[in-house]
């Protein structure tokens, strides 16, 4: 169910254009405006949960799905023996600032931990 004055619902609906890379019944997968690595795709579940801090039994099979898209599209774009990071950012001080669930796929450079 889309979510009023949620960018990326609307995203999902198609009311905001985005550079799509992948979409199914399940999720759709776009690159972010402001890359962080010469890859960086946002993978999306259609349906608006807040953040992973809301995700429930109810979201198992579709949190299952986004990653395994995100494994996919680094194995189709050809970087994912090389290497490559998955984040999912949660709430405040996990540096969410979109509360719509996402997954971000980072690629194509060499990536320390912790993050900052
Ligand atoms: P968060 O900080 O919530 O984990 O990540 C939100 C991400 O969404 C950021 O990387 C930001 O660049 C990206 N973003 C914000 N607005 C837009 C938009 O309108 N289009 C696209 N493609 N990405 C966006
Ligand atoms: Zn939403």
């Amino acid at each position: 169910m889309e979510q009023q004055d949620c960018l990326f619902c609307k995203i999902v609906a198609g009311d905001i254009p985005s550079a799509k890379v992948y979409e199914d019944d399940v999720c759709i997968a776009f690159n972010d405006i402001a890359p962080q690595a010469p890859t960086h795709i946002l993978v999306i579940p259609r349906e608006h949960f807040r953040s992973l801090d809301e995700a429930a039994e109810k979201h198992k099979e579709t949190l299952g799905h986004l990653l395994l898209t995100a494994a996919e599209l680094a194995r189709s774009m050809g970087f994912a023996e090389k290497g490559y990071r998955v984040v999912i950012n949660t709430n405040d001080e996990g540096g969410q600032t979109v509360f719509h669930l996402h997954v971000h796929l980072l690629g194509g450079r060499q990536f320390i931990f912790p993050p900052g």
